[in-house]
């Protein structure tokens, strides 16, 4: 294909997700919520009700804040410092409270009309300050209104299909979009193992993320084009953009159908070497694609997606029904499950999990959380033991850091099958256990932990982030959050080594994974398993059909002995 070429409006930023896209914008902004009014006989009931509501704001917002600071800076997060200044705002609670004691309004419609009193009145102001507040006031009216109906965030407004620009979505807001109407993305903020942009790659929806936030002012309408393999966007692009990006588009087309053609056949390299190619997956819709796809079976289901979306956590039978279902889907193959991992970047509000932590990745994040809500981590053991019954199923703890976590994982996953056993209820009673290997402690470690379980699934998204110290969300430093960096290859390299000394198998679940261009890096590495998004199981199997064990090795080796990722890059990517 001829090169891009360069034009003027053209943005470089973070290929996140492949695939080319051109469409008009749309800018991120969520639908209006409708409420209704009535007449209410317990004042006081409803009165608490708005209280919980504001509080549970404020709790959301105080969330915001943390992320914010450090994500965008103290000027940007200071905007959700105003929100909480105007949730606390005496003479603003003081007009609520009349509405709803003296005129008997439920609580929604005596909100509104507050918060509709105060956007009147600042917009009529003289202060350019206080009218920009408008937005502000309006902005966390809507929070609380969302709240007090019980409801999830609303749906994005999208009437044409189109390229959604923002500062960010977090991974809710992606999981929620229309592949059919959101035909790309495109952030200021973001990075490629950011879940943002995992789920936006299992949706198959490009996106490029970490793009100058001049992009921010383009107009809603205004057609723009993405490459979301190349992490590049152009405004109103000339017509030998758009050719060179359609034959681009053809040519991975063409691929793409090539690859699948071969899908559904395994893996092995051309000196004989099975190579298992599993999907990672969020929920039963995903399951679905990657089999059709070709996967062999899931190599990490993030049960977080099921957490997400409530407003409590998912019962044992409902957690249940979508383990069955899912393996259900994959008939004999097999199915790991992640237990929860929440923290990071992925808050669940409800569970006031990491609340004002300051660095909320080094919090109390994945297995930490769960160890400390052990009744929460026993109600989906319950529902995963269950589901093993009948199927072919295997247990996997994030962010083990130590022995002692490991351990007392197990032991509550023990005394679940005790008390299961006890109830009479089925389960399998060898189910196989693994731990993914993410901190760098559980790779200087990994002899040990290899002793206690059955399996290493290797979480390259965050072994890079703790290794190379580098926010895995944080755009400036995605250079560094390479996977490629030597630094983390050789933690690659040790934990296959301490896994295989014990004979246990040593899989690979991060983004890394995806791109196929790597996969003899980390195949010469002893990796035995990669488990990646769906759309990216044909032309993985693709390339591993093409390679040998012995040329893979002499690679690795090189690759470990480079002085940085982009170097290793070099080894594996064409020049230009
Ligand atoms: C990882 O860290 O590489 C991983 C697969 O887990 P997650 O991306 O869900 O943190
Ligand atoms: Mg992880």
């Amino acid at each position: 294909i001829s090169p891009l070429p360069d034009n003027p409006g053209q943005f470089t930023g973070i290929a996140a997700s492949p695939g080319i896209a051109i469409a008009p914008v749309v800018h991120y902004q969520l639908a209006p919520v409708s409420i209704t009014e009535y007449h209410i006989e317990n004042v006081e009931i409803e009165w608490q009700r708005l209280q919980h509501a504001i509080q549970r704001a404020k709790q959301e917002i105080t969330m915001l804040l943390s992320h914010a600071s450090v994500q965008i800076g103290d000027a940007e997060a200071a905007i959700f410092d105003a929100h909480l200044l105007f949730l606390a705002d005496p003479v603003m609670l003081d007009s609520v409270r009349r509405y709803i004691i003296e005129d008997r309004l439920n609580a929604e419609a005596a909100w509104q009309a507050v918060v509709e009193e105060v956007t009147n009145s600042y917009r009529q102001l003289e202060d350019a300050y206080l009218k920009e507040r408008v937005d502000d006031v309006v902005d966390v009216g809507r929070r609380v209104l969302r709240i007090l109906l019980g409801n999830l965030p609303t749906e994005l407004h999208i009437l044409e299909p189109s390229i959604v620009v923002g500062t960010d979505l977090t991974p809710s807001d992606t999981a929620r979009l229309d592949p059919r109407k959101v035909l790309g993305i495109c952030m200021t903020a973001g990075s490629a193992t950011s879940h943002s942009a995992i789920i936006a790659r299992t949706l198959g929806i490009p996106a490029v993320v970490g793009v100058d936030s001049q992009v921010l002012t383009v107009e809603n309408g205004a057609v723009i084009a993405l490459d979301g393999e190349g992490g590049r966007v152009w405004i109103e692009p000339e017509g030998s953009v758009l050719t060179a990006l359609e034959n681009k588009r053809q040519v991975w087309q063409t691929n793409q159908a090539e690859a699948r053609k071969k899908a559904h056949q395994p893996a092995t390299t051309r000196d004989g070497q099975r190579i298992h190619v599993f999907a990672n997956i969020g929920s039963v819709a995903d399951a679905k694609a990657a089999v059709g796809y070709g996967a062999e079976g899931v190599g990490l289901l993030r049960t977080e997606f099921l957490y997400l979306e409530q407003i409590k956590p998912p019962t044992e039978e409902e957690q249940l029904q979508v383990y069955q279902d899912i393996a259900q889907t994959l008939g004999e193959l097999p199915l790991i499950i992640r237990t929860l991992d929440v923290g990071g970047d992925k808050q669940i509000p409800y569970l006031g999990s990491t609340l004002q932590e300051t660095n909320p990745f080094l919090g109390v994040r994945g297995i930490r959380f769960c160890l400390e809500h052990p009744y929460l981590l026993k109600t989906q053991l319950r529902a995963i033991l269950r589901a093993s019954a009948k199927h072919h199923i295997k247990v996997m703890w994030p962010m083990i850091s130590t022995l002692t976590e490991l351990r007392a994982a197990k032991s509550i996953l023990n005394q679940s099958m005790a008390e299961l056993k006890k109830d009479g209820m089925e389960f399998d009673a060898k189910l196989p256990v693994g731990v993914m290997i993410e901190t760098p402690a559980a790779v200087a470690i990994a002899d040990h932990l290899a002793k206690e379980v059955d399996f290493f699934s290797i979480g390259t998204n965050d072994l890079s982030q703790y290794v190379m110290a580098c926010d895995r969300t944080n755009p400036k430093v995605a250079n560094l959050t390479d996977a490629l960096q030597p630094a983390v290859l050789r933690m690659i390299q040790q934990t296959v080594e301490a896994g295989h000394a014990a004979n246990i198998w040593v899989g690979l679940c991060g983004e890394i994974a995806a791109e196929t261009a790597v996969a003899p890096i980390l195949i010469g590495l002893g990796i035995d398993e990669l488990s990646t998004n769906p759309q990216a199981i044909a032309p993985l199997k693709q390339v591993i059909s093409q390679l040998t064990t012995t040329e893979s090795q002499v690679l690795a080796r090189v690759a470990l002995n480079q002085d940085s990722a982009s170097r290793v890059r070099e080894l594996v990517y064409p020049i230009g």
